[in-house]
This record gives structure tokens, sequence and C-alpha cells, in this order.
């Protein structure tokens, strides 16, 4: 099959898989035995781990909490975020483009009593900074604005936003997950105060992440789980030290390659958005204009519906209706309503993305495959 979903999760390079194998079956202690030097040694795997993540997104080193992906990221920084806030911030500000793992998050505090407020977003998917500034924050506690979409790839204001909730000492959150192959990732001098990242969008193993806070952060998040003190007791649990190998290898390949990966992979997506437009002229990007995802490609058929051309194109090219996490809900994504798509326009829309191993080969292959799929839409035998 033709892997064409790289935003929904990467395939694990081979050189992160080797990384994780040998300490599996090395460093199989406990990382919080310290009575012995088995345990000591996968206690030093893990904080190694912890440095080369941290250097590779522009992180103190003490500022990481391991966490098991994204997700429990976004919901230690919004739901504990806001819980630490002082009492007169009860407002919790999320822009309307947000993964799932922040809209419920964000929508879980509203039984407590907090307000829920969404910032809108313009036409080309990126937040209405106007609305931002005209907002007063001396009652908000948290705002979470991600880097980069994971639907249209449209990389977001976050510098601005920082500034902004600096301005009115804001807890702000970054669901920061598809940004390291977007973008170079710095995040002491982005100015947030946390980040979520995930191993599984940056080819290493699923099941881990981090979240990211700030030295200077105005509080700290309360922790939603307790037990044995791990990761400064923010999210306690036995650290699976493979992982913390194979997303620092990952890490690592990334700050290393991301440079290069990002031109070839960009150059590999206009030549196959170019050849879709060959097939479809009335083709279009959901996201025409702006600073978006070298890998992203999500795009609006003229005609084809977009959920009956992806079964079409089984087994063999893998690309999605937008989210993974949301799919299997019907009806037009909320990152599409958001920006003003008509219900009927997204209905023929397809997220392709591409990455690490895509080549030009397989995209010449997966175009004749919609070449074929769309024809057989169209209801016309394909000419021999
Ligand atoms: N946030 C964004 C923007 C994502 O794309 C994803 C991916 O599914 C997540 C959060 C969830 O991450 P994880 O699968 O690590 O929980």
């Amino acid at each position: 099959a033709i892997y064409l979903d790289y935003q929904a999760a990467t395939p694990v390079d081979p050189r992160v898989a080797e990384a994780m194998r040998e300490t599996m079956l090395t460093d199989f202690a406990n990382p919080s035995s310290d009575d012995h030097a088995l345990g000591w040694k996968a206690h030093q795997r893990v904080e190694l781990a912890r440095a080369a993540i941290a250097d590779a997104f522009g992180a103190a080193w003490g500022g990481l909490i391991f966490t098991s992906g994204a997700t429990e990221g976004n919901n230690i920084a919004i739901l504990g975020g806001a819980r630490n806030a002082p009492p007169e911030r009860r407002r919790v500000l999320i822009s309307a483009i947000e993964h799932k793992a922040v809209l419920e998050a964000a929508s879980a505090l509203a039984a407590e009593g907090y307000d829920i407020e969404r910032l809108p977003v313009d036409t080309s998917g990126c937040l209405d900074l106007d609305v931002l500034e005209a907002l007063e924050g001396t009652t908000v506690a948290v705002i979470s604005v991600m880097a980069v979409n994971n639907e249209t790839g449209v990389v977001q204001p976050v510098r601005a936003v920082a500034q902004w909730a600096k301005r009115h000492g804001v807890f702000f959150h970054c669901d920061a997950t598809q940004a390291p192959l977007a973008m170079e990732v710095d995040l002491s001098s982005w100015g947030v105060d946390a980040a979520s990242l995930s191993s599984h969008k940056i080819y290493g193993p699923k099941g881990i992440g981090v979240l990211y806070l700030a030295d200077d952060r105005p509080w700290t998040p309360r922790p939603l789980t307790f037990g044995g003190g791990q990761e400064q007791s923010i999210r306690p649990g036995t650290l699976p030290t493979p992982l913390c190998v194979g997303f620092a290898t990952a890490s690592m390949l990334v700050s290393r390659e991301g440079a290069a990966e990002r031109e070839r992979v960009a150059s590999l997506r206009d030549s196959f958005v170019a050849s879709l437009r060959d097939l479809d002229p009335g083709l279009r990007l959901t996201a025409p204009s702006g600073d978006r995802h070298p890998g992203n490609a999500h795009v609006v058929f003229s005609r084809a519906d977009a959920a009956d051309l992806l079964a079409l194109l089984q087994p063999v090219v893998a690309a999605s209706l937008g989210s993974a996490c949301t799919s299997g809900v019907i009806g037009p994504s909320h990152v599409l309503t958001a920006m003003g798509v008509s219900d009927s326009d997204a209905s023929r829309c397809v997220r392709f993305s591409l990455g690490r191993f895509s080549d030009a080969a397989q995209l010449a292959e997966a175009s004749h495959a919609i070449a074929k799929a769309l024809n057989k839409q169209r209801g016309r035998a394909l000419p021999a």
C-alpha cells in the first residue's frame, strides 16, 4: 500500500526500532529502582533520552515530563492548568480548530464551572489575532492554541499568542504535536508556558510523548493521577525505558535531518498536488495561503465524494478524510466548519500527508490509482 497518512501516524524509523530493541532486551530494570546498578543504568538511559528530546526541541532538561502522548499532555495542561489558576480566573480559551484532545479536555472543565470560549479562525485556517487582542485576559485561566493544524497543516501564530498570554498573566498551552515535521521547534523562544509533543508523529513509537513546562510559567498544572512520585509527581508511573529511548532517537533524527527532509517532502507534495490538478482541474487546497506543513496536501476535489473515493482506493492508497481521531464522526469536521467551508465542499475534502519514506514513484502510483477511482466514480470506463 502507498502510505499517505503521515499526519495520523508516521512509520517507525528502523533506526528508532533498533535502539528500542536493544534497550528493551538490556535495560529492563525499573528506572526508579535505586538499590542496584541495573536500576541506575535504566535511570540513566531515561535521563539521557530526556536530555536528547530537550536538546532537539529547545527545552530545558528539567522542563520535560514524560507522558503517554499528546492527548495526556493536553489534558494535564488544560485540566491541571485551569485547576491551579487563581480563583478569579475561570475562563478557558481555545482555538476553534483544536484537536479533540484539547476540545474535549476544555469541555470537561465546563462541569466545574469554567466558561469555555472558542476563538475563531479566518478562511485560511489561521487564528484571528484581532479577536484575541480585543479580549480582556485578567479572568482567563488557560489559553490553548495549537502550533500546526492536523487537518489543514496551517501554521498558527504561537509567538503572538504567547505575547498576549504574558501580558495578561494567562497560562498558555500549545499543542505542538504536528510541529516537529513542519518547522524548527524551539520551545523556549516560542514563549509558551506548556507544550505537548507526541513520539508517533515523528517516526517514533506510539504511547509516549512529553509535556514541556517552561521555567517561567505562571503556575504548575495540578496532577490528574497520583502514584509513586515519578515525573515531579505531575505524571507518576513507571517510565517505559524503551519508549523513552525510541522517542529520543526519533527526536535526534528530526533535529539532524529535519531541514533537508522538509524541503524534499514539500517539493514532492507540490508535484503530487499538481498531478491531482491534472486529473481534476477544479481541485483546490483547503488552505491555499499562508505557512503550511510541508507534507500536508488537504484538497477539495471538484466533484468526487471523498469517503467513497477513499473506499475505492483500498487497499492501494492510505489517506484520510481529515483527522484520524474524529473519523467515524458523521458530518464535516469542526476545523472546516470553523474556516467557513461549506458542507458540500467538506464532503469532497481528502487529506493526503507525505513524509520521510514517500517518493516520486509511490506518488505516481497513487495518482494513477486516484485517476482510476475518479473515473469509476464518474461512471466511465478507464481508457486502456
Ligand atoms: N494533537 C494533535 C494536533 C494531533 O494531531 C494528535 C494526533 O492524533 C493528538 C493531539 C493526539 O496525540 P496522541 O495520539 O499522542 O495522543
